[in-house]
């Protein structure tokens, strides 16, 4: 499978069944806290890049051999660069009962056509990490001309048209978007949208830039009294995969992945790209892996260049 990956165990969504539609690293943005290494096509025009049918057949092929509690648009760019989203989203919805997610960082929000792509989701989680067009351009380095206002305006306005689920995810990073005033500017543009919840996030995996920090387990605290009651701290703590030291929900394909991971990285120090290609995964679902192991402490990781390298723990880094 080229663009169907996993499942894989994702913290917030349980198991879940990754549709990778557009092209690696092809985003509006160029987070400095990506887990998945820079930008390399910053863009916001809409494409289809692969075709309809090719992902279509990938899931009517998958989908009756799989247990995931979502079918989630993600993967390694953002799902609403892609123009066929809309109706890959409804497709699926015909095809298995699984509740459909996008995992979005709502760039192009403020353009109604790509709102209504979206409408036929279970679940949308869009990302807003700043409020201000300063820190904006700091933490999500956007495609030049977005204005953070717009798109503030526009997750708004699809909040209000959405009769699924919505969750805003606020990834906060130390030093960057932590400050009393952006936290209250984030949280004041966030009382106007009818989300669910508001899950807020630090850095856990390794981060674009090395300058992306996390903040601590008492800071996140901090952090979520500037929000009301919506809002939930997602940390390692008391998750799934820490809480009882295992990676969890893994059937024999998912358990095998880890040993021949941890195998791999027995025998060498590997990029994401490394593990992804000698494994035959897709690069998101390397990483969650790699992220999953790290947290476990299993794996350790180079985090001082862009291109993370991963060790087994053995190697001592
Ligand atoms: S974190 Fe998401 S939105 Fe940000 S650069 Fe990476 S893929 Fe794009």
């Amino acid at each position: 499978m080229r663009y169907i990956f996993g499942p894989v165990p994702s913290r917030r969504l349980g198991l879940s069944l990754g549709v990778d539609i557009v092209p690696f690293k092809t985003c509006s943005f160029d987070c400095i806290y990506c887990q998945l290494g820079r930008t390399t096509c910053k863009t916001i025009i809409c494409d289809s890049f692969v075709s309809f049918e090719t992902i279509v057949n990938e899931l009517k092929a998958v989908l009756p051999k799989v247990t995931a509690n979502y079918i989630t648009f993600s993967g390694s760019g953002e799902p609403t660069l892609n123009l066929d989203l809309g109706r890959l989203i409804r497709e699926a919805k015909e095809l298995t009962s699984i509740p459909v997610a996008v995992l979005t960082n709502s760039s192009l929000f403020g353009y109604p056509e790509v709102r209504k792509e979206l409408l036929d989701a279970d679940l949308v989680v869009p990302s807003l990490d700043a409020a201000s067009q300063e820190v904006f351009e700091r933490i999500n380095r956007p495609y030049p001309g977005l204005k953070i206002n717009e798109i503030i305006s526009g997750i708004e306005a699809f909040s209000l048209d959405f009769r699924g689920k919505l969750w805003i995810e606020v990834m906060v990073v130390k030093g960057i978007n932590d400050d009393e005033r952006e936290l209250a500017r984030i949280s004041s543009a966030l009382r106007g949208i009818n989300a669910e919840k508001i899950q807020l996030n630090t850095v856990e995996r390794p981060p674009a830039e090395a300058f992306a920090e996390p903040l601590t387990k008492d800071e996140m605290e901090r952090v979520s009294h500037y929000f009301d009651e919506r809002a939930e701290v997602i940390t390692m703590q008391g998750n799934r995969q820490t809480s009882i030291g295992q990676p969890v929900a893994e059937g024999k394909d998912m358990k095998a992945k880890y040993g021949q991971i941890l195998n791999l990285l027995k025998r060498r120090p590997c990029t994401i790209a490394d593990v992804a290609n000698g494994l035959g995964l897709n690069m998101n679902e390397a990483s969650k892996y790699l992220g999953i192991l790290l947290r476990l402490g299993l794996i350790n990781a180079d985090n001082s260049t862009s291109g993370k390298t991963y060790f087994h723990r053995s190697h001592g880094q």
